[in-house]
């Protein structure tokens, strides 16, 4: 059975599920799409209505949700909660914006088109296949359905095999909230039954957020059949200290940035460039940092992190470690793996990390960070860019010229100075490279499933 509830601390699977019988999975189907003709005709102030009460829903029912993400994938009850509000606060803000985001565009020169009554409206397009992962179990599948469905659009959930509770939780959220029945519900499918199933006439468009791998299948599949995707698909972020910064400050977000959710962050930082100015103190400080964290029991509010969310993902980074430390990578901190039940694994940090090394290219989703010395700004950028990813970054300085530079010349979906990476439902999320393509949030990302259609009147 490959659709499981495995505790993450023990190891043990808790429960398990069988996949949805192709009658099961039409009738899913059928539900989205008559939900979609039905939703597709209701007001913003109705859509929107329903989106707040949905919200107030999440927020009453948070502390189950929390105890749900983590038993389901190991992160701390702490931010499976803050996770859970954070969801509820993207749904308000969508409910309060989507309509002004949406609203019909007149041309910015009339003269030129011909028709001074001419405007663009931003229709729904359908049903739109959610492919999500584990590693934010709510919030990424909010941050698509929130701006989703309150353009008209209505979403078929298909989550990662191991939190399939959580899966049937948001599966009749937005039912619950008032949506019509149908508007996002939960399809319990294996990822090979995805790619036909994107054949279907009634599935309008794709949006993956995962490895690369998995989005290369999903848009692949999709092209096939001349559907718009959006793919999300990770990175090796830079963290990039400059002499001018404040190396305390850059140094205790480093470790946030490393350690967040296990390591297991597309966003978190992975590879750590530091001008040699400040490289020993940074690095001295960073060390203790992450020397000092603490992995273990999730409910417990004295732990720093839990455990990484399944077996495989933990032994894919104990393998990118080995290759590294085979081919001459110094271990700083860490790099051990703790005997006992459960899939937990320490905060390290790697130095003399070399091209020849996997862990140089390859995303690492645990709470490795690999530490670099830098002699100039130029060396920085240049190493930054060199890389397959383009998700974000977050650079550390506080010369004005620096800041231009970094902003302009970091080959990514963001930059972030002097604070940590983040997504907010106002601000546009998204790579370039293998990262992605498309945004989440914000006005780009609900324009991401509309037709925008002219409407001409002589
Ligand atoms: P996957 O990409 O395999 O899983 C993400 C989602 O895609 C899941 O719902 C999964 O379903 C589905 N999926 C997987 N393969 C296919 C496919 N061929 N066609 C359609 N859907 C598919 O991520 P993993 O959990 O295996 O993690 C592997 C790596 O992916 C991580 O180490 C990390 O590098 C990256 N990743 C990035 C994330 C991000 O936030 N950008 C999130 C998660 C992973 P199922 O679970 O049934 O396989």
């Amino acid at each position: 059975m490959t659709l499981a509830t495995v505790d993450p601390t023990t190891g043990k699977v808790l429960k398990e599920f069988a996949p949805h019988t192709p009658a099961e999975v039409e009738a899913r189907v059928a539900a989205a799409d008559a939900a979609f003709r039905a939703l597709a005709r209701t007001t913003f102030a109705q859509r929107a209505d329903w989106m707040r009460r949905t919200a107030d829903l999440l927020e009453a029912e948070a502390d189950e949700v929390a105890d749900l993400i983590t038993t389901e994938m190991g992160k701390t009850l702490v931010s499976a909660r803050y996770e859970a509000l954070k969801s509820a606060t993207a749904m308000r803000f969508f409910a309060d914006h989507a309509e002004r985001y949406l609203a019909p565009e007149r041309p910015v020169d009339p003269a030129t088109v011909g028709s001074a009554e001419l405007a663009v409206r931003f229709d729904p397009i359908g049903v739109v296949l959610a492919v999500m992962p584990w590693n934010y179990p709510l919030w990424q599948c909010v941050r698509f359905a929130a701006p989703a469905l309150m353009a008209g659009n209505t979403g078929l959930l298909k989550h990662a095999s191991n939190v399939p509770q959580t899966a049937l939780y948001l599966g009749d959220l937005f039912e619950r909230g008032g949506f019509p029945a149908g508007s996002f519900p939960a399809l319990l499918i294996e990822a090979r039954d995805v790619s036909p199933l994107i054949e279907d006439r009634r599935i309008r468009a794709a949006t993956l957020t995962g490895s690369v791998a998995a989005g290369a299948a999903v848009a692949e599949a999709a092209g096939r059949n001349i559907k718009k995707t959006v793919l999300e698909l990770g990175g090796t972020d830079v963290f990039i200290v400059l002499p001018s910064a404040d190396v305390s400050r850059a140094a205790e977000a480093a470790v946030t940035a490393r350690v967040q959710n296990s390591g297991q962050s597309c966003i978190a930082a992975k590879r750590y460039y530091v001008h040699t100015e400040v490289y020993d103190e940074f690095t001295a400080r960073f060390v203790e940092g992450m020397a000092a964290t603490t992995t273990g029991d999730p409910r417990d509010e004295a732990t720093t992190f839990g455990p990484l969310a399944t077996g495989r993902g933990r032994r894919d980074v104990e393998e990118l470690v080995a290759d590294a430390v085979a081919k001459g990578a110094t271990v700083l901190t860490g790099g051990v793996t703790p005997q006992g039940p459960g899939f937990f694994y320490p905060a390290t940090v790697l130095a003399d990390v070399t091209p020849a090394m996997r862990l140089y290219r390859e995303e690492c989703f645990g709470p490795v960070a690999c530490v670099h010395r830098v002699s100039d700004l130029d060396e920085a950028i240049r190493l930054a860019n060199d890389s397959d990813f383009g998700l974000s970054s977050s650079v550390w300085t506080t010369e004005p010229d620096e800041i231009d530079r970094l902003a302009r010349e970091i080959d990514a979906g963001g930059v972030f100075v002097n604070g940590l990476t983040a997504s907010f439902p106002g601000v546009p999320f998204g790579g370039v490279k293998d990262s992605g393509y498309g945004r989440e949030l914000s006005a780009f990302g609900i324009r991401e499933f509309v037709n925008a259609k002219t409407v001409w009147r002589a």
